[in-house]
C-alpha cells in the first residue's frame, strides 16, 4: 500500500521516529491495523473520552501531565475494543500543531490584525444588529459543523432561530449526510439508523456501497474483518467504482458507474421477487408504497422494477448481468445482511432515491431489526448525528426531527423554548449551497462560520468564494489560517476538543462525554462561550439560561423526552462513568438502545408486533418507487470522463488540523487516480501534473495511473487546499436532501504542459 509518496513501510518508520514510539499493531489484512504508542509517556492521569475525528466516534484514553496531553491510546472498555487508527492516536499531537488560534483579530485596511475579544465581539454584534434592524432576521446567518460539541449546535439553533428569528442555520453535514437523513426520514419518518456496531458481531452478508470504510472508518472496518476471520463464509460485498481498500478484500466488488445507484437497487429489487425473496409479513403488515406524494401498492412496485431487470441495469451502471443477480440473492437469501454506505451514496443529485432504496431492500427481504440484520450510514465527522441533525440545527428543521413547515412543531418548540408563539418563522432557511449562493447575491450579510472551512470543502468553490468576500463574515476556529479565515472579517479564536469538552455523538447514536481536560491555548475560548456572548449582546441573553456544557446538555436533554428521540436519561453524571449510550434512553436507568422500532427493546415502540416505525403516523414504514434519472452533469465529447472524490485514511477533512501534522506532512493528497486506458487516450503520464477541466473550473493535480479505478472514472482526494479539487465539482443538489453531486463531475484531463 502507498499513501502518498510514502511507502507504507516509510510511513511507520517516519511515525515511529517522530511521535515518540508509535506501534502498528493487530491484524493488517483488512487495513492499517490500530495504532497504540509504546513506550507510554508517563502520565499524571488517565481520562475516559472520545476521539476528535471521524464518526466512528472511537473511545479513547487521554494521558494528562502538567496541564498537557501527554498520551493517548485506545479505551479497551470502548465499543472499539481499545484499537484506534493512526488519526486517533495523533489526537495528541493536533492539540500542539503550529498554527492554532491565539487571539482574536480584525480585518483593518485589508490584513487581519490583533484585536481583543471585548472589540472582536463589539464588531460582530454591532454588524448583526445593524443588518437585523436594517435588512430583518433572514439577512444573518449561521454555518456550522459536525465538529462541534452537541451544546454549541443547540445553543446556535435557539439563539438564530427562537432569538434572532431566522432558519438561516445550517452546516457541513448538509455536504455529507444530508441525503441518508433525508433517506431515513421518508422511510421510517425520523432520522438516524435503527441498528448498531454489535449488528456488525452478527451479519452473514455485509453489502457496503459507496463506503471505503477500510480508509475512512478503519475501527469499523476492523470489526467487520473480526467477523469475517472468526466466520469465513460471511460475505462481503462492494460496490464502488474505485478498487479502495475495501473492495480488495469483498468477495463481489462491483466497480459501477458513479450516479447509477438507483437503478442498481431496483434490479436488485427485482431479483428479490423473483426469487421469491420477499417477507410477505412485512409486505402485509409494515409496510406503505409511495411514488412521490402518490400512494402505490406492492402490485405497483413489481410492475415498476420489471422495468429494471439486470440484463437492462448492466449496460447502464457498468457491471454484469450476472453479478447482479449473484449480488442480489446473496443479500436476500444471507442470515442478516447488514447494508453500509456514506458519501459516495449520499453526495448524487439523486442521494436521497439511493437512500431510501437501500432502506427498502431491507425491509422487503425482512433484514432488519434483528442482530446482523440492518441497513447502516456511517457519519464522517464526529459528531454531525447529535450534534446538527438531532438538535435541528439545518435550515428546514428543529430538535428532535421536528421541521420548521409544520405550525405543530413549531408551536411546540417555542413552547419548550419559552418564547411567544410565532415566534419561529414558518419558512425554511438557506441550506448550505444556497447560504453561499445568497451570500454572491448580496442577500445575506452578516454571517457567523463555525469549525468549518468552507472555503475549501464547498463545491464549485471558486464561486463560493467570491461569495464570502461580499458578505461581514465572522470566522470561529481552532486554527489560523484557514482558507476560509481568509475572508473573514472578524476571526475568533476557538478551544479545541478537551480544552473544553461537551457530547459527541457518533454513527450508532451513541452520546458520549469529551471531558474538558486542559486549558486552550493563548485566549481562546469554547465555541459554546462565543455564542452565549454573542446572544448576551444581542439582547437574547434570557433565552440563553444555559451557559456551561452541562447546564446546556440538561436543558437539551429534558426538551427531548418531549419526543421520540427521548434521552432524558442520559445524565452527564452518567456520561462521566459509561462509555456513552445509545438513545432512546428515557430514563437515567434505562440501559440505552440497540435496536430501534422493535417491541420490547426500543422503549419508544409499542405493541406485540415485529416492529412499530413510530416515526410514521400509521406506524408502517414506506417503500418508495424510484426511477433513475440521468446525470446531473452528463459527460459529452468535451467532458467525457466522470470525477469522484474521497479521503485517504490518513488525512481529515481540508487539512486545517492533520495538515499540520509534522508525522504526516509527506502523506501527499494532491493526487488524480487515472485507469491506464485513459491516461494513453488524454497522453497523461504517471507522476506527471494533470490538468482537470469541468463546466466550472480547472484544477492541476499530480497523475497515479492506477487500475485501481474503472476506465471513464477519475479519483481526487478532496484534502488538499492547494490543488483545490473542489473548484472542479459539481454544485447541483438532491432536490430532497439539498445535498451537492460531489460524486457526480464531468471533467476532461490532459498534460498541464500542454496548456502552458
Ligand atoms: S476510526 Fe475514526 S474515531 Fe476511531 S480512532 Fe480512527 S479517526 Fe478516530
Amino acid at each position: 500500500m502507498e499513501s502518498g509518496k510514502l511507502t507504507r513501510r516509510e510511513l511507520l518508520q517516519r511515525l515511529s521516529a517522530l511521535a515518540g514510539g508509535l506501534i502498528l499493531t493487530g491484524p493488517i489484512s483488512g487495513c492499517e491495523g490500530f495504532w497504540r504508542r509504546e513506550p507510554a509517556i508517563p502520565v499524571d492521569s488517565w481520562h475516559k473520552g472520545v476521539c476528535r475525528f471521524c464518526g466512528t466516534g472511537c473511545g479513547i484514553m487521554i494521558g494528562v501531565r502538567d496541564g498537557k496531553v501527554v498520551d493517548v491510546k485506545g479505551d479497551e472498555y470502548a465499543h472499539n475494543r481499545g484499537r484506534i487508527c493512526i488519526k486517533g492516536v495523533l489526537n495528541r499531537e493536533i492539540l500542539y500543531v503550529r498554527d492554532r488560534a491565539l487571539y482574536p483579530m480584525i480585518r483593518r485596511n485589508g490584513r487581519l490584525e490583533r484585536a481583543s475579544w471585548d472589540e472582536a465581539m463589539s464588531l460582530v454584534a454591532e454588524r448583526f444588529r445593524e443588518a437585523i434592524d436594517r435588512y430583518g432576521p433572514d439577512s444573518v446567518a449561521f454555518y456550522g459543523s459536525g465538529q462541534l460539541f452537541t451544546e454549541e449546535s443547540y445553543t446556535a439553533n435557539k439563539l438564530f432561530k427562537a432569538g434572532i428569528g431566522t432558519n438561516n442555520v445550517d452546516g457541513n453535514p448538509r455536504l455529507c449526510m444530508a441525503s441518508a437523513a433525508a433517506g431515513y426520514i421518508s422511510v421510517f419518518g425520523k432520522d438516524e439508523p435503527m441498528g448498531c456496531y454489535e449488528d456488525i458481531d452478527y451479519a452473514t452478508c455485509f453489502f457496503i456501497t459507496g463506503s471505503n470504510t477500510a480508509d475512512c472508518h478503519p475501527i469499523v472496518w476492523e470489526r467487520i474483518m473480526d467477523r469475517k476471520r472468526s466466520r469465513p463464509e460471511t460475505v462481503i460485498i462492494v460496490v464502488d467504482p474505485r478498487r479502495t481498500r475495501t473492495a480488495r478484500h469483498a468477495d463481489y466488488h462491483l466497480a459501477i458507474r458513479p450516479g447509477t445507484d438507483v437503478a442498481l437497487y431496483n434490479a436488485m429489487i427485482y431479483e428479490f421477487i423473483r426469487n421469491g425473496f420477499i417477507d410477505q409479513d412485512m409486505v402485509e403488515n409494515y409496510l406503505t408504497f409511495r411514488e412521490g406524494d402518490a400512494e402505490r401498492t406492492f402490485e405497483d412496485l413489481k410492475r415498476h422494477v420489471a422495468q429494471y431487470t439486470p440484463e437492462r441495469v448492466a449496460p447502464v451502471c457498468g457491471v454484469d448481468a450476472r453479478q447482479i443477480e449473484e449480488v442480489a440473492y446473496l443479500f436476500a437469501a444471507s442470515e442478516a445482511t447488514m447494508s453500509i454506505w456514506t458519501m459516495g451514496l449520499n453526495q448524487q443529485a439523486q442521494g436521497t432515491a439511493a437512500n431510501r432504496l437501500v432502506n427498502a431492500m431491507h425491509l422487503l427481504t425482512g433484514h432488519i431489526g434483528r442482530p446482523g440484520a440492518t441497513p447502516f450510514s456511517l457519519t464522517g465527522q464526529p459528531n454531525a448525528g447529535g450534534g446538527v441533525r438531532d438538535t435541528g440545527a439545518l435550515a428546514h428543521a428543529l430538535p428532535n426531527g421536528r421541521v420548521v413547515a409544520n405550525p405543530q412543531h413549531r408551536a411546540e418548540m417555542e413552547d419548550l423554548w419559552g418564547v411567544p408563539r410565532g415566534r419561529i418563522s414558518p419558512k425554511p432557511g438557506y441550506h448550505a449551497v444556497a447560504m453561499f449562493e445568497a451570500m454572491a447575491r448580496g442577500d445575506l450579510k452578516c454571517v457567523l462560520i463555525m469549525g468549518t472551512n468552507p472555503a475549501q470543502s464547498l463545491p464549485h468553490a471558486e464561486r463560493y468564494r467570491e461569495a464570502m468576500q461580499r458578505t461581514f463574515l465572522v470566522v470561529a476556529d481552532a486554527i489560523y489560517p484557514t482558507e476560509t479565515a481568509q475572508f473573514a472579517d472578524v476571526f475568533l479564536p476557538s478551544a479545541m476538543w478537551v480544552e473544553k469538552g461537551g457530547v459527541f455523538s457518533q454513527s450508532e447514536r451513541r452520546y458520549h462525554l469529551v471531558p474538558k481536560l486542559v486549558e486552550p491555548p493563548g485566549e481562546a475560548r469554547s465555541d459554546l462561550e462565543i455564542l452565549v456572548e454573542l446572544a448576551d449582546r444581542l439582547g437574547y441573553g434570557d433565552l440563553i439560561k444555559a451557559r456551561t456544557p452541562e447546564e446546556v446538555w440538561d436543558e437539551w436533554r429534558q426538551i427531548s423526552a418531549h419526543s421520540p428521540y427521548n434521552f432524558a436519561g442520559i445524565t452527564y453524571e452518567r456520561l462521566k462513568k459509561e462509555r456513552g449510550v445509545l438513545w432512546p434512553a428515557p430514563t437515567e436507568d434505562h440501559p440505552g438502545t440497540c435496536r430501534r422500532y422493535v417491541p420490547g427493546e426500543d422503549p419508544m415502540a409499542k405493541g406485540t408486533g415485529r416492529f412499530d416505525f413510530y416515526g410514521r403516523p400509521d406506524g408502517r414504514a414506506v417503500v418508495y418507487l424510484e426511477h433513475q434519472q440521468p446525470s446531473s452533469d452528463p459527460r459529452s465529447d468535451e467532458y467525457p470522463l466522470t470525477l469522484v472524490t474521497g479521503r485517504v485514511y490518513e488525512h481529515w477533512h481540508t487539512l486545517t488540523i492533520t495538515g499540520k501534522l509534522e508525522e504526516l506532512e509527506d502523506i501527499t493528497t494532491d493526487f488524480l487516480v487515472v485507469h491506464p486506458r485513459d491516461a494513453h487516450r488524454y497522453g497523461i503520464r504517471d507522476g506527471e501534473p494533470v490538468l482537470v477541466e469541468s463546466r466550472r473550473g480547472r484544477a492541476v493535480l499530480k497523475a497515479r495511473v492506477s487500475t485501481d479505478i474503472t476506465p471513464g472514472v477519475v479519483f481526487a482526494p478532496f484534502h488538499s487546499p492547494e490543488a483545490l479539487v473542489n473548484r472542479v465539482v459539481n454544485n447541483t443538489v438532491d432536490p430532497i436532501s439539498k445535498e451537492p453531486a460531489f460524486k457526480e463531475s464531468a471533467v476532461r484531463i490532459r498534460p498541464a504542459s500542454s496548456a502552458a
